[in-house]
């Protein structure tokens, strides 16, 4: 499927002519950093198309692309349904700053296809980082308590209170992740390792009545992919609901893919409320928060708990995303996904078992990671004994053979509609050749 000629997606002459051009007005040339190559080496080859599962690089080479604009690509790029309607939205205006009927619309498909939500709310917003951070407002505001716990290396938006990288093991007390973050920020995140039932007990128990919120992506998918362990989501609800806690899952990744309902719907674990992002805006910026109807009366204008934002639930998001959930549900990709994601990662194990390289791979839906260590991964710590120098390869030689992952071993990949048996074929014998030689 990929033209053999144009197999070399590392960044050529005008690819890096381009990123100088960026460079000199945009820090680091990116405009998010996880676009930058700065953990594998190299620089970003510069994308003027995409389509289907394909970018085109400014290079001229053809890439299958496992990074699906980070998620969101979930029935591939530039589907036509979906282009279309957001076309037909902008000959109607771009924005209107006040109500539109497609926005009651969505709401209502959101809220019948995500458990949580079911009888409750949504408010739309631009990001999933305003989601959680909403989110996290209201949860406050809502049980008049402080304090949240999250996991370690679980990523939830960029937004101050949650940028926190705590020591592994016990929960410590926040210190800030990022330069500009004031301590007092964070004096009231908490965090806990993934995975880790007794210490998210312990630390619930050490700050008794005062734990607004437990917010954590029920597969966690920002320290590349690691599935709850069985029992670990219950054992949250169980906890939250014995403390008076609201629990949130972070389902910015995880929402319309793992399953129609998210991570919710496939293990059954129903929270208070939920983060929506990526997905839910079908390619354009789109994020939501929502779950039970009591917690969301209490946001503005219902409530005290102030929340707002200018384009919000704009009508070309808006059309984006209820054209893609609408498809979804029409048609119903979710097994076709779960076989090309496993017959890849099968494909992927059994290359690197038999060149003797130590890999752990695991998948849910149509998400996947690979980590280049011979622990058993569970949470951060153990994510962290990945072999990086050897991650650098990998992501280089899969590059120079035409297939683009997401520049850190510390992502997830995806999967789109668009991805069929013949591209998984491609990756496997691109990976059964990068494998010989690492
Ligand atoms: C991507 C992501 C976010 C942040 O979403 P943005 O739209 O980048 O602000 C939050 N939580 C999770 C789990 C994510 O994967």
């Amino acid at each position: 499927m990929t033209d053999p000629s144009t197999f070399d997606g590392r960044a050529g002459a005008r690819s890096l002519e381009l990123f100088e051009r960026a460079s000199q007005h945009i820090p680091g040339g990116v405009n998010s950093p996880v676009r930058a190559f700065s953990s594998v080496g190299g620089q970003p080859p510069f994308i003027r198309r995409a389509h289907g599962c394909t970018l085109e690089t400014e290079d001229g080479a053809s890439l299958i692309d496992y990074v699906c604009t980070w998620g969101p690509a979930l029935l591939g790029h530039g589907r036509l349904e979906v282009v279309e309607a957001v076309c037909t939205a902008a000959r109607n205006g771009l924005s209107f700053g006040a109500c539109a009927a497609a926005e009651g619309e969505f709401a209502a498909l959101i809220c019948a296809t995500v458990p949580s939500m079911r009888d409750g709310m949504v408010r739309l917003v631009n990001s999933g980082t305003e989601a959680t951070m909403s989110a996290l407002r209201l949860a406050r505001g809502f049980t008049g308590k402080n304090k949240i716990i999250k996991c370690d290396g679980g990523y939830h938006g960029h937004a101050d209170l949650l940028l926190v990288a705590a020591g592994s093991g016990a929960a410590t007390l926040g210190i800030p992740g990022s330069a500009g973050v004031p301590e007092g920020a964070v004096r009231d995140t908490l965090t806990v390792p993934f995975n880790d039932v007794a210490a998210m007990a312990e630390v619930l128990a050490a700050h008794r009545g005062d734990v607004a919120a437990i917010i954590v992506e029920p597969i966690a998918g920002n320290m590349g992919c690691i599935p709850p362990a069985p029992g670990y989501l219950e054992a949250l609800r169980t906890l939250a609901t014995e403390h008076e806690a609201v629990l949130i899952f972070d389902e910015v990744m995880t929402g319309f893919r793992v399953a129609l309902g998210g991570a919710q719907e496939r293990f059954g674990v129903t929270p208070d409320l939920t983060c929506l992002g990526k997905i839910v805006g079908g390619g354009l910026p789109v994020g939501a928060y929502g779950g039970r109807r009591d917690i969301m009366s209490t946001v503005a204008p219902l409530g005290p708990v102030y929340q707002a934002g200018t384009l919000s639930g704009n009508p070309l998001g808006v059309a984006a995303g209820l054209k893609t959930l609408q498809i979804l549900i029409e048609e119903d990709p979710y097994d076709a996904l779960e076989q090309r994601t496993a017959a890849l990662v099968k494909g992927l194990q059994d290359a690197s078992a038999s060149h003797d390289i130590p890999a752990q791979l695991a998948h849910v839906g149509p998400m996947f990671g690979l980590f280049f260590t011979a622990r058993p991964v569970a949470n951060y710590d153990d994510a962290k004994t990945s072999d990086l120098e050897r991650f650098s390869r990998w992501h280089a030689g899969m590059l120079e053979r035409g297939v683009y992952l997401a520049p850190s071993q510390f992502e997830a990949g995806f999967l789109s509609t668009a991805h069929d048996e013949g591209t998984i074929e491609c990756t496997v014998a691109a990976a059964a050749q990068v494998f010989e030689n690492l």
